[in-house]
């Protein structure tokens, strides 16, 4: 059953269109998501998902991307002219697994798949795509958006609050509401790409790969190969663009409809993916009345730089591949997109870092695990054992960070003296901000103001990851999208961070 007044519609049916609906609907927004198509689309496409997105699909609930996604195979080279291998090496760089960054393995899924998980996802809420139906055009005023929609050609006018064009490279939304989106055309680039089933006499594994396709395919593969199957091919032309903002009014865009760019890196459906999840806690706050519309302006400005800088990287592998003639593996772990960051947001808040000694914008930034600042993605723990609890259970940190919630650890030698602080946190409400005291030792005392959990760091995982000393008092507030929204000393802290975020706060 879809909802009858849905206040968000999501157009476009994609990998970022269903993340938006997602992230929504467990924020308690009911959503209405519509898709042209009147089938779900073929072909796998954007497969290769970098660790960020696979916190972003952990955190959303969706475990299958990393436990059904098969890791890199490795690249094997052979001898020009011959079958005779010369050396095999990693497609992607590698990452040691450590108690902070537990995905530390890119995964490969293909969209297909990603895109059933993702619908089934949905239909836990109730809520379904409606196929075959289109956007063809839309009104906004002060109040509300006003959709025309297309459906077996009859036409519907559907009233709602906001807009998601999550509807691709051809956006009509990006379209209508008049974003640039300047750059450049590759026309001298073109790119097939294809799921194409072949087997192989001497070939161990099935490769999934018009007629020069074939006919290059055959004659680089010394052996005699056999063309099972193409199940979708397709002709990319290189677009190097992005908007000059993600948002005008009640109607945002995200994904391909905001930026499109070489496939180079396998950037493009992640960034997609880390849209939406941006957008939408920060749409749902404000749906609900208890955010500014303001906070939706931080979208935008969160969003444009991470982008531009993975357009240039994207550009300049494309480019060194141009040159070279060559398609060679990237190494640098900045592909993982964990160092992706909006310190320069005008909504986090770090006591700890003056503005002085800020550094210029680097918002797709390093990853630097002696470093961390308000803006930064926020790190993991493992083996924390809950404190007086009925049974000793352990927990990761990103076991308790959500979509619909901030959660708010408070470092704190003892439980006194994370009392005060906790303090200031019983005005807030309790479905959009949690709290958890971090100990050093483990602590029997009961708090005056009791926090949600109690956990005992008895690896010291958790001070180290957040770089806080043991008898240290620290507090870190994690938005919904995993983002260290505010590392301050106290309760003041805490409120002028919430008083940026809230109204009334
Ligand atoms: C060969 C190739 C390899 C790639 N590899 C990677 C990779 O490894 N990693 C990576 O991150 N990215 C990769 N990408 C990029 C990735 O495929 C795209 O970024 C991703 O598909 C974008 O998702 P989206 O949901 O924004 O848009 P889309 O997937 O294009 O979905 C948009 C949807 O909106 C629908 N729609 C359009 N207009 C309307 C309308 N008016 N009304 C209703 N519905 C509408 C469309 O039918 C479509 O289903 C690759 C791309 C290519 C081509």
């Amino acid at each position: 059953m879809n909802y009858v007044h849905p206040p968000v519609l999501v157009v476009g049916a994609g990998p970022v269109g269903l993340i938006a609906a997602l992230t929504l609907l467990q924020n308690g927004i009911p959503v209405r998501i519509i898709e042209k198509d009147h089938h779900p689309r073929i072909g796998q496409r954007g497969a290769g998902t970098w660790p960020r997105s696979l916190e972003v699909y952990n955190f959303l609930g969706v475990s299958e991307v990393n436990s059904l996604g098969k890791s890199a195979p490795p690249g094997r080279w052979y001898k020009p002219g011959t079958l005779e291998p010369l050396k095999d090496s990693l497609l992607v760089p590698h990452l040691e697994p450590t108690p902070a960054i537990p995905f530390h393995a890119p995964k490969l899924m293909g969209q297909q798949l990603l895109d059933v998980i993702l619908r089934r996802h949905l239909e836990k809420f109730s809520c379904s795509v409606e196929m075959g139906t289109e956007l063809r055009s839309f009104e906004q005023c002060d109040e509300g958006v006003t959709a025309i929609l297309a459906k077996n050609g009859i036409s519907e006018t559907f009233d709602t609050k906001w807009i998601i064009g999550a509807d691709g490279a051809k956006s009509i939304v990006r379209k209508q509401l008049g974003l640039t989106f300047l750059g450049e055309s590759r026309d001298d680039i073109q790119i097939v790409t294809g799921d194409i089933r072949l087997t192989g006499v001497g070939l161990d594994r099935v490769l999934r790969a018009e007629e020069l396709v074939f006919e290059t395919i055959a004659s680089l593969t010394l052996t005699e190969i056999t063309f099972n199957k193409v199940v979708w091919m397709g002709n990319f032309r290189t677009n190097i663009r992005m908007v000059n903002k993600f948002s005008e009014g009640r109607v945002f865009v995200a994904g391909d409809a905001a930026h499109v760019h070489s496939p180079m890196g396998g950037q493009g459906l992640n960034s997609g993916v880390q849209d939406a999840f941006n957008l939408g806690w920060k749409l749902a706050l404000v749906q609900k009345g208890l955010a500014d519309k303001s906070l939706l302006e931080t979208y935008s400005a969160e969003r444009l730089p991470v982008i531009s800088e993975m357009l240039e990287m994207t550009t300049s592998i494309l480019d060194k591949a141009t040159a070279s003639g060559k398609l060679s593996a990237v190494q640098s772990p900045i592909l993982y997109m964990l160092g992706i960051n909006c310190r320069f947001s005008t909504v986090v808040l770090d006591e700890f870092v003056t503005s002085v000694e800020r550094k210029p914008i680097n918002a797709y930034g390093v990853l630097d695990e002696g470093h961390l600042e308000a803006g930064d993605r926020a790190p993991d723990a493992s083996n924390m054992l809950q404190v007086g609890g009925a049974e000793p259970d352990t927990m990761t940190l990103f076991g308790l960070y959500r979509p619909w919630y901030h959660t708010m650890l408070v470092f704190a030698p003892s439980l006194a003296d994370a009392t005060l602080i906790l303090g200031a946190l019983e005005a807030y409400d309790k479905s959009v901000v949690r709290s958890a005291v971090i100990l050093p030792s483990p602590a029997s005392v009961t708090p005056v103001a009791s926090p949600d959990l109690v956990l005992f760091d008895r690896e010291g995982y958790a001070y180290s990851a957040y770089l806080v000393e043991a008898g240290q008092t620290k507090v870190f507030v994690i938005r919904p999208d995993g983002v260290i929204g505010a590392i301050v000393h106290g309760a003041e802290g805490v409120k002028k961070y919430f008083s940026n975020i809230f109204l009334d706060a």
